[in-house]
Formats: C-alpha cells, sequence, structure tokens
C-alpha cells in the first residue's frame, strides 16, 4: 500500500481584489435564476434526475428566456442536479424531506477551460457581459497551486457574507499515498466569557486571549442592563436601548482585535486548519443545550468565531465547525467524560488526576477533533482545505435546503 497512488483534491479559497462588481452581480443573480428555473424542472419530476437529462429539459429556456451563456447553462443544469441528489441522500437519512430547492445568489460555478482560466495574479471568468479579468490577492500559501503540478477543476465564484467576491478554486493532482501524520498542524480555538479566546495547536502551543479590562466593562454593562431592566420605565427602556448598541459596537472592536491576534497565532505556527464548536446546532443531549444555551445567547461568542472565520480564509487556513459535545468534561488524556472533570474554571479527572485549567482543556478537545475530522477524510484519500466545500462539491454550492416545502 506504501506506492498507492492517490488523487489529491484542494480547495483554495482566494480573494478578488474587485469591489461590488454589476457585471459579476448580474451573472450571479441570472445564474441562480437559472438554477431556480432548473430547481422547478427537477422537483415536477419528483425524484431527482441525472444532469444530462436535465439539461436537455432546461437548456433552451436557460438560454433565451433567461439569457445564460451556453457553458453556464450546463453547469446549472450539473449543479442543481446534483443538489437534488444530495437532498435524496439527506432524505435517505431521515434528516429532511422531498422539497422544492432554492438557491441564494451567492455562487456561480465555472468549467476551467471553458468559462474560467486562472494564473497566479489574475483570474479570467465569462459573464453576461463577456470575458473579464479581475485581479486576485496573492498569498503566500496560494503559491503551490500555480506551480504547473496541478489540474484545475470546475471551481465556484462565491460572494462571502463579508460582501467580498472569493474564488473557490478547485484543485487536482495524483500523488504518492500522503503521510497522515505529517500532513498539518491544527488549532483549536474555545470561545468563551473568562477568556475570549483560548487556542490549542497540534504541536502544543497554548495561549489565552483575555481581552483585558473586557470582563470588567461588561460586567458594568450587565449591572447598568438590570438596573434599567428593573426600573421598567419608557426613559429606561430608551436608554437600554441606546446602551446595548454600544455595547454591541464595544464588543464588535474588542472581536475585531482578539480574532486577527488569534489569526496572526495561527500563521506564525503554521496552523492550515483551524476547528471551531458548532454553537449553533440542534442537539438533543441536554449537556449541550446548557452549554449552548449559555454561548448561544451571547452573540459576541458566535461574532467572535465569525470573524476568525473570515480573517482565517482571508489567508488560506481552513475552518471547519466541530461537534461541541463534552468538549469541555472530556479528559484530553484518559478520555474519561464526566460532569465531575470540570469545576468552574479548573478542570479535574476524577479517573486519572489531569489537572488543567478548563478552558485550555476545551480547547485541546476541539484540536483533537478537527484532527480526527481531518484524519477521515484524508483516509479516503481526499486532502482538502475546506472539508464542507469539498466532499460534496457539487452542493457546496449553496445553503442546503431552505425548508420550503412544496
Ligand atoms: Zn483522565
Amino acid at each position: 500500500m506504501k506506492d498507492a497512488i492517490v488523487k489529491v483534491s484542494k480547495t483554495t479559497i482566494l480573494k478578488l481584489t474587485t469591489d461590488e462588481d454589476s457585471r459579476i452581480e448580474k451573472t450571479i443573480d441570472k445564474f441562480t435564476e437559472g438554477m431556480d428555473y432548473a430547481s422547478t424542472v427537477v422537483h415536477a419530476n419528483q425524484k431527482p434526475m441525472g444532469a444530462i437529462k436535465l439539461q436537455k429539459l432546461t437548456y433552451a429556456h436557460l438560454r433565451s428566456e433567461i439569457g445564460l451563456k451556453s457553458q453556464m447553462s450546463c453547469n446549472v443544469a450539473r449543479q442543481t442536479a446534483g443538489a437534488y441528489k444530495t437532498l435524496q441522500a439527506q432524505i435517505r437519512k431521515g434528516e429532511t424531506y422531498w422539497q422544492l430547492l432554492k438557491f441564494a445568489p451567492t455562487n456561480i460555478k465555472f468549467s476551467y477551460g471553458r468559462d474560467f482560466s486562472i494564473n497566479h495574479d489574475e483570474i479570467s471568468i465569462t459573464t453576461l457581459d463577456g470575458r473579464q479579468k479581475y485581479g486576485i490577492m496573492n498569498y503566500r500559501y496560494a503559491e503551490q497551486f500555480f506551480d504547473g503540478s496541478w489540474k484545475y477543476q470546475a471551481s465556484e465564484l462565491v460572494k462571502h457574507k463579508d460582501g467580498n467576491y472569493y474564488f473557490h478554486l478547485v484543485c487536482e493532482k495524483e500523488i504518492g499515498e500522503p503521510d497522515i501524520t505529517q500532513a498539518s498542524n491544527f488549532m483549536g480555538i474555545d470561545v468563551g466569557i473568562n477568556h475570549l479566546a483560548v487556542t490549542f495547536t497540534t504541536n502544543g502551543r497554548r495561549k489565552f486571549f483575555t481581552g483585558g479590562e473586557i470582563k470588567n466593562i461588561r460586567n458594568i454593562y450587565s449591572k447598568q442592563r438590570k438596573r434599567l431592566q428593573e426600573k421598567d420605565t419608557r426613559s429606561a427602556t430608551r436608554v437600554l436601548k441606546h446602551q446595548s448598541g454600544r455595547e454591541k459596537r464595544f464588543m464588535r472592536d474588542v472581536n475585531h482585535v482578539i480574532s486577527r491576534q488569534v489569526i496572526e497565532s495561527a500563521i506564525e505556527d503554521n496552523v492550515s486548519v483551524i476547528g471551531l464548536e458548532d454553537l449553533t446546532g440542534i442537539r438533543k443531549r441536554t449537556e449541550v443545550r446548557k452549554k449552548q444555551r449559555y454561548k448561544h445567547n451571547s452573540w459576541a461568542f458566535r461574532e467572535l468565531q465569525t470573524f476568525i472565520e473570515y480573517k482565517a480564509h482571508e489567508v488560506g487556513i481552513a475552518v471547519i465547525y466541530i461537534d461541541p459535545r463534552y468538549t469541555s468534561q472530556t479528559c484530553p488524556t484518559c478520555l474519561h467524560i464526566s460532569r465531575n472533570n470540570r469545576n468552574g474554571r479548573s478542570f479535574l479527572c476524577e479517573v486519572c488526576d489531569y489537572a488543567l485549567n478548563a478552558d485550555l482543556v476545551g480547547a485541546m478537545n476541539i484540536e483533537a477533533r478537527t484532527r480526527a475530522f481531518r484524519h477521515d477524510l484524508e483516509v479516503q484519500g481526499l486532502v482538502v482545505d475546506s472539508p464542507d466545500e469539498t466532499i460534496s462539491s457539487e452542493t457546496s454550492l449553496k445553503p442546503l435546503p431552505t425548508g420550503r416545502g412544496n
């Protein structure tokens, strides 16, 4: 098995240097309109259909009624067919039901050589106003993908929530079996109230980001809030509203600073994948519910995670959200899980006596899960920068499904 050849697929995210661009906007809008149209065709069929069949059924309409170019029309069919295949797989797992998929106007898929070409500082794509060239940011990490050894696959232009355009370039090459143990340096990040962020990397580096006086300032805000809420007068309500805006702006500034420091530290340590807890998912276990309620209630935690994610993408570091269950109760040494392991800010394993700062234990467990998740992908022959983008490359497109049954 040592000499096995595996196909490596990587998605690298490149930021375009252009701001809001009307040609891109128009193309994304029309492309999405095309997908929504193709979606109604599959939906009416009452089960998924192959891309070729869907292309035959939709091509004329996409070209003449919606005004898409030839290659775009083919991509619309392929992408929509893929989305329904994923939907079907989710239905089989009991996760959702048959429904009309609606697509958000955020992505367009391009085919290499047909409607996009790229070099290390420029991308050329077909828009509805003809071929256009856009600059891309020169990241050091991305240079490896332009050394001639990679083949480019169908890739996507995505408008991220930060309002900027990013090209998710899918690159492939065949190599000898990768050495997974050497693969990467991972970073687990625990966000919380004691320390805004605690990081732990595979090579053992740990950092605490406290944000100085923040906890005190937030306490002052929270006391003021309580006082005002007790008053319950109209003027108190007005002051409350005003103050809440101020607190939000204050925390946003803090989160920008902390996320920047975290990413600087990740770059310094050569981290390639960052793991964060998924605080949004709905889980059945009460243990998480409690922890989630606490973290969930604070928009500030999620905002910090979002900032970290954006800044990570900008420098080519992938971000994975992991299952947050028991990250604060699991012993990093013997893996014993118990609520009793944790006592406030300190962690003491009731089995092996391992003792450490509780937030750091959280970060260690998050790092371990991030590494495990990546490992699972790699043994399948995948090396991915952003797993959710590559595992189901046909559906990375847009968040599935928006839950609109029909
Ligand atoms: Zn233990």
